[in-house]
């Protein structure tokens, strides 16, 4: 039996104290199983960041368990939870977060850099990864080079390159015209085909619509999981 890789077990958020008080999360309970598309939809205020940053290692419950591929966050320290969240996510942003003036090669490599692997592993590995977004052909191209939708296929590739248990994306298209959201979509509808496990927080349906499961937070509370 292996673990699912995100198990969110009656989870509550709240910030602030008194008058301010703010109840983010009210109990959500959420399995993701290897493998697993899933879109996680709201209006603004509904809680989808709370919850991504707690998915995302990022921040902790106030109430409940979270375990991310079979590890416990409770009692981690920042230290502890920067390490589970370098080796286990693949973080995916709206604004794309390159390097400036860094080839998408070498965009690519500085996670592995990271990591303390060897410049010609590294090297092939990321190669392989720009290979699998379709951008083998623009790979000494700095992020200025390139357009919108290609930059975030680079940010795609340096997500998976480490190959993490879950790729984690925050609004992937919400800086792409619709070319470029397909071409992405495209990327990561190959990548789920392929067995990834990709978390995807959207308020557009026709993101949420690529993948094969949708929830959907109101107030702090899931009121739809569905599976397509
Ligand atoms: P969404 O991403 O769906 O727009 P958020 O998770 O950002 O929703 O916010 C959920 C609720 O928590 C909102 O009412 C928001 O004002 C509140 N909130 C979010 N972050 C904080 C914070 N750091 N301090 C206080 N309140 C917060
Ligand atoms: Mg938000």
């Amino acid at each position: 039996m292996t673990a699912p890789v995100l198990d969110v077990r009656d989870v509550t958020k709240v910030y602030g104290q008194g008058e301010t008080r703010v109840r983010a999360l009210r109990g959500v309970s959420l399995r993701v199983e290897r493998g697993d598309y899933v879109a996680i939809m709201g209006q603004s205020g509904s809680g989808k960041s709370t919850l991504m940053n707690i998915l995302g290692c990022l921040d902790v419950p106030t109430e409940g368990r979270y375990l991310l591929d079979g590890n416990d966050v409770r009692h981690l320290d920042e230290h502890q939870l920067s390490i589970l969240r370098n080796r286990r996510i693949g973080f995916i942003f709206q604004s794309f977060n390159l390097i400036p003036r860094m080839s998408a090669l070498a965009n690519v490599e500085l996670p592995l850099a990271y990591g303390g692997i060897k410049g010609a592993v590294r090297r092939k590995r990321a190669l392989a990864a720009l290979d699998l977004v379709g951008l083998a052909d623009r790979v000494e191209h700095e992020p200025n080079e390139l357009s919108g939708g290609q930059q975030q296929r680079v940010a795609v590739a340096r997500a998976l390159v480490t190959s993490p248990a879950l790729l984690l994306a925050d609004e992937p298209t919400g800086n792409l015209d619709t070319r470029s959201t397909r071409d992405v979509l495209d990327v990561l509808d190959r990548l789920s085909r392929a067995g990834r496990t990709i978390a995807l927080i959207t308020h557009e349906d026709e993101v949420a619509a690529r993948a094969r499961r949708v929830i959907r937070l109101v107030d702090g509370e899931i009121v739809e999981d569905s599976v397509r």
